[in-house]
């Protein structure tokens, strides 16, 4: 068997070298974290729901000419992907308060905004990711002002076709985090979105009963974080027929 090159491992996914120079495998793990790893578990089969929502999201991003780095599934946990420079930023979309706004600004939970609001946090661990300001990200040289007027208009058209595409689930979409990088097609500089959109990087409510079926679940123990990702995977119509102990067998 060929050893694959790690590349990186994060608290959720490792990458490998991929096939060709501009491209990676990210393989899904099922470790889940929560408040900067202070929390952790490994909870069965969260990777392979990941990995095939995050590629159903992707692939619907394509779909409407929002460029992503999904290239393709290549089995349970893994997918193909284009390498790309990461740009060091979280970007927050919210359309309701939740999460660490809610507790920042004293907002109840829930409280519907009145238009959608973009954050952006600094992607570093040992410093909690900082929210920042505009300023900062082109000051500090994490962004362009131009990237950052397009990365504005890629993190809002994310919400509107992900909001839609919950809704038609029965599914609210009260926040999401997403990554974007740069390609470079030939010499000319391209932004994608990267990383992953899955319920480990949204929040997700049943628009009926409000049931929580995102990593809430898991940071505030809820319940069985599996359950709610399942439901997410089913009412997408890809919740895989294999059980999770068959998906585990991919190795590492
Ligand atoms: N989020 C994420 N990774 C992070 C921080 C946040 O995917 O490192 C997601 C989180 O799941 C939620 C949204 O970004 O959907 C907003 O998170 P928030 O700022 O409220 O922070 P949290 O309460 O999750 O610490």
């Amino acid at each position: 068997m060929i050893k694959r090159q790690k590349i990186y491992e994060g608290k959720a996914k490792i990458l490998f070298k991929g096939p060709d120079p501009d491209t990676l495998i990210q393989y899904f793990k099922d470790d889940a974290t929560a408040f900067n790893a202070e929390k952790k578990a490994v909870i069965e089969g969260k990777g392979a729901l990941n990995n095939i929502l995050s590629e159903h999201f992707m692939k619907g991003l394509s779909s409407i000419g929002i460029p992503t780095h999904f290239l393709q599934r290549l089995n349970m946990r893994e997918q193909l992907i284009k390498s790309c420079e990461i740009i060091p930023l979280e970007i927050v979309v919210r359309n309701f308060a939740a999460g660490s706004m809610s507790q920042r600004l004293g907002v109840k939970e829930g409280t519907k905004l009145s238009r959608p609001l973009v954050e952006f946090y600094f992607k570093n661990d040992e410093l909690n990711d900082p929210l920042v300001t505009e300023e900062h990200i082109v000051g500090f040289n994490w962004a362009t002002q131009a990237e950052l007027e397009e990365i504005m208009t890629i993190a809002l058209r994310v919400n509107d076709f992900i909001s839609g595409m919950m809704h038609s689930v029965n599914i609210k979409l009260v926040d999401f985090k997403i990554e974007i990088g740069r390609f470079f097609d030939n010499e000319f500089e391209k932004l994608i979105i990267a990383d992953e959109i899955s319920p480990d990087s949204c929040r997700l409510w049943d628009s009926l009963s409000g049931e929580k079926l995102d990593k809430d679940i898991f940071r505030q123990d809820l319940g069985n974080l599996i359950d709610g990702y399942r439901e997410v995977a089913k009412r997408f119509g890809v919740l895989p027929n294999q059980s999770f102990s068959e998906l585990k067998e991919v190795t590492k």
